[in-house]
């Protein structure tokens, strides 16, 4: 409520984007999930302009937004996906875990009977009886379930059906002043990157005291200038000096959301062979919500084939 004021006709939009934007974040918030699912799937692209959004608009506002969220910068992924994420969003907020992203697996093994998850154990291939791993020693297993991405997945279960992933590249820079005392995600509408935030603005732990650490996501590899480009373009965004940033690392991954396009049918079961299972995003939608809906699927249909 205290941004209201940004929603002003004339700020953000037009009264004719405002109506569509109020009229489908209703529908996103209020409707059943398996309404959302329902229905022929489209592009996003083709569903916003369906909701009436201008051209102008879609290009200033959901597209720098959702190029981030998709990993891609058409707008050619599912209506059906966007629509949940959609809803996620109005119904939750962005956040980012204290002690970083470990800390949701972490909180899941903890709530398990001691010595249930085997770390650092990579699984070689699937055997008749359960699994080997790479130290050659055998797991015995009734149920194995695949939950390693994509790539992974399709060398232990061949013949599985994965789709092609979005590769991104995320920058980390460290500043010795905070160039927006805020935990705001920006965009770019020039699309020189997906999106940055001051990290450090958002989990103060995530720097040493009176440092700034700065996240910038790009779509694709890190090539030759790419970091002093992406650099330059930070220092128009934030109207800071980016000359004295320190760059500390940067990641590339190479899976880091499956493609999904339409039709998505947004869940498909675990099973892929007797006592064999997958689950993962790419068997339901490319998040980490996805992941955990796909894990919970796999684990129903494992009780149900073991008779528990
Ligand atoms: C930069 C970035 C930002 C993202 N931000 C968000 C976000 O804000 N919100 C969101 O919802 N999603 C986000 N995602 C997407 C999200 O991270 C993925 O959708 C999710 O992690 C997929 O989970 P998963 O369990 O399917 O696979 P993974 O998380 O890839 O887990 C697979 C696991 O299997 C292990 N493994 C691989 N091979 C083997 C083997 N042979 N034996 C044993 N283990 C093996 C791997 O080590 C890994 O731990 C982001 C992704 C990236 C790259």
């Amino acid at each position: 409520p205290r941004h209201l004021g940004d929603l002003r006709p004339g700020r953000l939009a037009g009264p004719r984007d405002l109506l569509a934007l109020g009229a489908l974040s209703a529908r996103d918030l209020l409707a059943p999930v398996r309404l959302l699912k329902r229905g022929e799937d489209r592009t996003t692209r083709t569903a916003l302009a369906a909701a009436g959004f201008s051209e102008e608009f879609v290009e200033r506002f959901f597209r720098p937004f959702l190029s981030g969220v998709f990993l891609e910068d058409e707008l050619e992924t599912s209506a059906r996906f966007f629509h949940l994420v959609w809803r996620s969003m109005l119904r939750g907020n962005l956040c980012l875990p204290a002690e970083g992203i470990g800390a949701v697996p972490r909180l899941l093994a903890d709530a398990l009977p001691a010595g249930t998850v085997r770390l650092e154990r990579a699984v070689a291939a699937l055997t008749d009886d359960g699994v080997e791993l790479v130290t050659g020693a055998e797991l015995p297993a009734r149920a194995v379930v695949v939950a390693t991405g994509p790539g992974p997945a399709a060398v232990l279960l061949p013949g599985l059906d994965v789709p092609a992933y979005r590769v991104v590249t995320t920058y980390y820079h460290v500043g010795a002043r905070s160039p927006l005392a805020e935990p705001t995600l920006l965009t770019d509408t020039r699309g020189r990157f997906l999106n940055t935030c001051v990290l450090t603005e958002v989990v103060p732990g995530y720097a040493p005291a009176g440092l700034s650490l700065i996240a910038t996501s790009v779509l694709g590899e890190d090539t030759p200038g790419r970091e002093r480009a992406v650099r330059e373009a930070l220092g128009d965004a934030y109207g800071a000096d980016s000359d004295g940033w320190d760059l500390l690392t940067s990641r590339t991954v190479r899976d880091a959301l499956p493609v999904m396009t339409p039709p998505q049918p947004l869940g498909r079961t675990a099973r892929v062979a007797p006592g064999r299972y997958v689950c993962g995003d790419h068997r339901a939608t490319g998040s980490v919500q996805g992941a955990l809906a796909s894990g919970a699927r796999a684990a129903r249909e494992v009780a149900r084939d073991l008779g528990r």
